[in-house]
């Protein structure tokens, strides 16, 4: 049987910046795709200016900077245009594709269209074929984490985000949030402009909000926004803020698979990068947990509570959303509520 140091289980944003950061080490790395394309998953492509900075893309890979946002409630709304952009737009492939070439000429081994099928104590199987074994095994599968699942490890706290990529003409177009009580309940809508489209969509954690709900009240606000989906693609995916920890003997769970993103948001690409770096650092021999990861930590629950308040607000949401956009309209707020965000 062929044997690894560490085998990482999938290709995603986390999985493979652990397997650049693990590159520079001398150990025997073998990084697994079930698919044949890197990075192909649902997502708005939004990049905030946090993981922006950990990944120092190149301007080609960029699908558009978002100089300009603008907040919606019911009633009002409230607009900034900064000098540097709070937010970058990507296209999931291109960032896979990217991600993936830093690993050009590196002792990481890469294989594509392997599956894994099965794990083992320390081996695990690919294409149900194939017995591997491994030192360390790091579970970077997503959502739907077979890593996760051989740890037995519950998932209870999902969200369901759903999407519409619609082809538009315009350029240099804002990033739009809205809050609206009536339509995304507890959590927000969303346009993120894209080159020649936009995504445009919502999510909510089901268990408070049933996805066909959602949907429904979203087709609603399609309407009523006059947004045309006649030919744009229909998209949905869950997504885990069940975070549980990233470490589990010699086996380590990063980015969905560990429950990273935010409940809130839906934003998960930040916190599996750093997550996705903390565990190739945990493996290189460090123990501490980084400051970027406990404020990622922080960040996430100080997420969650203000989704459960939401959600306990009820009826009074409406109110609320009005107050944030006129606090928004409020020079300081305004700074202070991009920087935290982005
Ligand atoms: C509608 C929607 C919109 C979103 N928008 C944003 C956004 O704008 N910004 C943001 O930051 N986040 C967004 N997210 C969240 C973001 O997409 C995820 O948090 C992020 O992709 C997680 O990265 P990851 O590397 O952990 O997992 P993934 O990107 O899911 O990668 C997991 C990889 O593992 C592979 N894999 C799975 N199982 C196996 C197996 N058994 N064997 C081998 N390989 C396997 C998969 O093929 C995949 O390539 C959005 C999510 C949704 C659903």
């Amino acid at each position: 049987m062929e044997k690894f140091d560490i085998i990482i289980v999938g290709a995603g944003p986390a999985g493979l910046i652990c397997a650049e950061k693990l590159s520079k080490s001398e150990l025997k790395v073998l990084l697994l795709e079930k698919e044949d394309v890197f990075g192909d998953k649902v997502c708005a492509g939004g990049l905030t200016r946090k993981g922006l900075a950990l990944l120092e893309l190149p301007d080609d890979v960029i699908e558009h900077k978002v100089y300009k946002t603008a907040v919606y409630s019911r009633k009002r709304h409230s607009q900034a245009e900064t000098p540097d952009p709070v937010v970058v737009t990507i296209d999931r492939k291109n960032l896979g594709a990217w991600q993936r070439k830093q690993l050009d000429n590196t002792s990481v081994e890469v294989r594509k269209n392997a599956r894994v099928t099965e794990i083992r104590k320390e081996s695990l199987v690919v294409n149900e074929r194939e017995e591997i074994g491994y030192r360390f095994l790091v579970g970077a599968d997503g959502y739907s984490s077979l890593v996760r699942r051989y740890l037995d490890i519950p998932l209870e706290k999902k969200l369901i985000g759903i999407q519409y990529v619609v082809p538009v003409n315009a350029h240099g177009q804002r990033l739009e949030i809205f809050l609206d009580r009536k339509h995304f309940h507890a959590w927000y809508g969303w346009i993120f402009p894209h080159q020649g489209k936009n995504a445009v969509g919502c999510c909510c954690d089901p268990r408070y909000l049933s996805a066909k709900k959602l949907k429904e009240d979203f087709q609603h606000w399609l309407k009523e926004k006059d947004i045309d989906i006649s030919k744009a693609e229909y998209q949905s995916a869950p997504i885990s803020y069940d975070y549980r920890g990233l470490r589990f003997g010699n086996i380590f769970l990063v980015g969905d698979a560990a429950g990273m993103a935010s409940g809130l948001t839906g934003e998960g690409i930040y916190q599996s990068l750093v997550s996705g770096l903390e565990v190739a650092e945990y493996i290189l021999g460090r123990k501490e947990v980084s400051d970027a990861m406990k404020t990622v930590i922080r960040y996430n629950r100080i997420q969650e509570k203000m989704m459960k308040l939401f959600i306990r607000l009820g009826r009074l949401r409406g109110p609320v959303h009005e107050m944030i956009i006129m606090l928004l309209n409020n020079k300081k707020f305004k700074a202070r509520v991009n920087k935290g965000f982005s």
